[in-house]
């Protein structure tokens, strides 16, 4: 990776990405991208930032050519609930964009990161240490875009030996960028509000268990498995990784530790709420563990401390 781009760089992950491939391969060499203005605190942090609708494939060609790109962090995306409300703009991004991307790495010989999801398992899959390789028959636009996704970076690699990798993420939790629009995203509302109000009302059921991961984490697994020797990898797309499996009382009661006062409601949402019935509880995240030493640095205990302290520090409230 000496040339990286990141396309939806102004995302819940993209938006710390960029900071920490910045200081890993240099300022210079990471050029971010997005679909939306560039807001002025990212200019003022520096950087190359270039305009990229990943449905334009000129746009994506000019720059992976200005630039001489090696590496793509394929980031573009339309989250969960978000594309429950609209299908149509799910598949044409997650598909469309994702197809883009892999013909431009495709001729210009470029590596892909292509994040999948828990959302590619659906009821009918097991539930509990959810397999690596299992029933992959998900209910979701969003599921079905991954799984997609999943099988085009396989065919891309099988057929044309374009370098693409990719891991299934579970929620991502993280204090600096909102999260766009999944169904995991009570776990990082909730911190706002208990930091805020002392109170939160959850759009999840009280024992709805769900894997998660601290964004350090999340960062850590995609460039470790970009960096990973390719002759250990006996899966490209994509491999399962979590760090922690809870459900919103557990986290409420966790928060309650450092903010006593916190109570956590219960209004629940219906769409939502089916969306994660259908996601498996805990997966099994063996095989990043053998083929690229994948191991998280962070549980619900030390990811709670941290967020509460840095958010803390984010929203200006003492004590
Ligand atoms: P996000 O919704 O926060 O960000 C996605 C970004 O893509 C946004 O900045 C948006 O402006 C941009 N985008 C949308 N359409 C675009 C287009 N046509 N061209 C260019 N950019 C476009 O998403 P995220 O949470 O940062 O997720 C990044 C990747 O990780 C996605 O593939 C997502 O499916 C995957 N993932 C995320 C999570 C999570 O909890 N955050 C969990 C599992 C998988």
């Amino acid at each position: 990776m000496k040339r990286i781009l990141i396309t939806g760089a102004l995302g819940q992950i993209g938006s710390e990405l960029i900071t920490f491939l910045r200081k890993r391969y240099g300022q210079e060499n990471v050029i971010a991208s997005d679909i939306k203005p560039i807001p002025e605190e990212t200019i003022k942090q520096g950087g190359i930032f270039e305009h990229i609708d990943c449905l334009d494939a000129q746009e994506i060609y000019s720059v992976i050519k200005k630039y001489r790109i090696d590496t793509i962090f394929h980031l573009a995306a339309v989250l969960s609930a978000i594309g429950e409300k609209n299908p149509q703009l799910a598949w044409k991004v997650n598909i469309n964009g994702l197809y883009n991307v892999l013909e431009i790495a495709r001729e210009y010989k470029c590596a892909v990161f292509s994040p999948s999801s828990i959302a590619v398992f659906g009821p009918s899959t097991p539930k509990d240490n959810t397999p690596q390789e299992t029933i992959q028959r998900p209910s979701t636009i969003y599921g079905l875009t991954k799984v997609t996704g999943e099988l085009l970076g396989d065919y891309y690699y099988s057929k044309y030996r374009v370098d693409t990798r990719g891991v299934r993420f579970p929620g991502i939790i993280s204090y600096a960028t909102l999260p766009g629009g999944g169904t995991t995203d009570y776990a990082v509302e909730i911190f706002y509000q208990a930091i805020k109000n002392k109170k939160y009302t959850c759009f999840l059921d009280k024992d709805t268990y769900l894997d998660m991961m601290y964004m350090p984490d999340a960062l850590k697994a995609a460039v470790s498995l970009m960096e990973a020797d390719p002759s250990r990898l006996k899966h490209r797309n994509a491999y399962n990784v979590t760090a922690e499996s809870f459900n919103p009382e557990q986290l409420a009661r966790e928060i309650k530790k450092y903010i006593p006062d916190f109570e956590i409601y219960y209004t629940v949402d219906p769409m939502r709420q089916e969306i994660a019935d259908s996601w498996p509880n805990r997966l099994d995240d063996t095989a990043a563990r053998e083929d690229w030493g994948w191991s998280p640095d962070y549980d619900l205990k030390t990811m709670t401390k941290d967020m509460i302290e840095k958010l803390k520090v984010k929203l200006q409230i003492s004590g």
